[in-house]
């Protein structure tokens, strides 16, 4: 369940407020960029409080926030997030792919912390009103995107485990290259027995900082074995859930002998991930194979193993669209996952290949879509 504030309070663009910068920060060249370093110019910031509601909407230079030391982020990760990029095509255009679909889920996540909702479409228009006033920061190049962080804190000067009364608003932009900067390179997932990311009752369908905190120490334990992420499992029977932070995706022929596309299914502690939900409507379109949301446990990827039914597993999530995985280690056993039977140097099977290309098509304007809002 969500606690709404009770109040069906919005802010509009049509009352944003610029402040340009004076100072214009040089662009990192292509090649440097660094996900989640460096920042664009400016910044959105909209300022709420339970009695006043929404204040008024302003792009503002880029600055550090100033906030009381009690404040409810600090202490009880009175926070949430959001992830989504826009991108330059070809013909210049900068377009963005499904960002009303973010603010929903942000509007979920907020909510759940009985912090504010707001309209999807006018958080949208003032977010796409940064990207434009930031355009130059949008790197061209297929692969090279600004990636947009929608945050929401808990602001009130105050200590005490309870819901905030004042909260922030803002979102930075962040520009950076390709995930693949040479071509795929399939990934070695853990399969950890140990720690869970997220249970039944709890708040894994949300984009919560604190959803992600507790990562901190099984994903540094993963690396030091050797693995880049975790495969999240869950009960008795090792049920999967996500690959670090990315949904899961299994192509394999499933116990009835039917070539199936699965992903577990969203009861509650899946993320319900924007590029899953375009993959599972692009993959029913086509038709070729059944796709499912549903459940699978290691047992069953062991055994399909064994049986030689499995064809590609990858994960999937804004940051880098598709992730193929070779290899899941998993109670003492290293599942090799096969990569694309035609081509032993390949790094990614055929059908992550296939959605990847299909997906940025649409993000860069080669495919049109009403995916996608050109800025
Ligand atoms: N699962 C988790 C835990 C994530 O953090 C993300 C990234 N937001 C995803 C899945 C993928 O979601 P999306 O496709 O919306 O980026």
């Amino acid at each position: 369940a969500s606690y709404s504030t009770g109040k069906k309070d919005t802010f509009y663009f049509k009352d944003l407020e610029v402040t340009h910068s004076t100072t214009q920060k040089a662009l990192v060249p292509k090649e440097q960029l660094k996900f989640g370093h460096g920042f664009t110019d400016h910044m959105l910031e909209v300022e709420w409080t339970r009695t006043g509601g929404w204040g008024t909407p302003r792009i503002v230079p880029f600055h550090n926030l100033s906030l009381s030391p009690a404040a409810s982020v600090l202490h009880y990760s009175l926070e949430c997030f959001e992830g989504s990029k826009a991108y330059r095509g070809d013909d210049g255009k900068i377009r963005l792919f499904r960002l009303e679909d973010n603010m929903k889920r942000m509007n979920a996540s907020s909510s759940y912390l009985a912090l504010p909702e707001f309209d999807t479409k006018e958080a949208a228009k003032c977010i796409q009103e940064l990207v434009r006033i930031d355009n130059r920061f949008v790197p061209e190049g297929l692969g090279y995107s600004l990636y947009l962080r929608p945050t929401m804190i808990a602001t009130e000067d105050a200590l005490g485990v309870s819901e905030s009364n004042s909260a922030l608003f803002y979102t930075i932009a962040n520009p950076t290259g390709p995930y693949f900067p040479t071509g795929f390179k399939a990934v070695k997932l853990y399969a950890d027995t140990e720690h869970v990311r997220a249970w039944p009752g709890g708040t894994g369908n949300k984009k919560l900082g604190a959803n992600y905190c507790g990562g901190t120490t099984p994903t540094l334990l993963a690396k030091e074995k050797g693995y880049s992420q975790i495969l999240w499992l869950f009960g008795p029977q090792h049920n999967i859930t996500e690959a670090g932070t990315m949904n899961a995706f299994i192509f394999w022929i499933n116990e009835q002998g039917v070539l199936e596309l699965l992903t577990p299914k969203l009861d509650g502690t899946i993320l319900p991930g924007i590029t899953r939900d375009s993959i599972l409507k692009m993959a029913r379109k086509w038709g070729e194979f059944q796709v499912t949301e549903g459940s699978i446990n290691m047992e069953q990827v062991l055994q399909a193993s064994r049986e030689g039914r499995i064809k590609e597993f990858f994960g999937a999530g804004t940051a880098c669209v598709i992730s193929p995985v070779k290899e899941i280690g998993y109670a003492g056993n290293d599942i090799h996952i096969p990569l694309d039977i035609n081509d032993p140097s390949s790094e990614t099977g055929p059908l992550a290949k296939r959605i990847y290309n299909e997906i940025m098509n649409i993000q860069y304007g080669n495919t049109p879509s009403e995916w996608t809002t050109v800025v």
